[in-house]
C-alpha cells in the first residue's frame, strides 16, 4: 500500500511541479529514459512501435 502512495505522489511531483519536457512532443513527460531524458507515455509507445519495424523499411 505505501509503494502506490509512493507511486502517486512521485506521479503528481512530476506532473504538477517539476513538469519535465518530453524529449520529442514537448508535452510534460513521466518516463525517464536511461540516458536522463524524458519521454512521454505516447512518443515512448510510437518509438517501441517504430523500433520494432524500422529494420523492415529500411
Ligand atoms: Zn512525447
Amino acid at each position: 500500500m505505501i509503494n502506490s502512495i509512493k507511486l502517486w505522489i512521485q506521479n503528481f511531483y512530476l506532473i504538477h511541479i517539476k513538469k519535465p519536457h518530453c524529449a520529442s512532443c514537448g508535452q510534460v513527460a513521466i518516463l525517464q529514459n536511461d540516458d536522463g531524458s524524458w519521454i512521454c507515455e505516447q512518443c515512448s509507445q510510437v518509438m517501441s512501435d517504430l523500433g520494432g519495424e524500422q529494420d523492415d523499411r529500411a
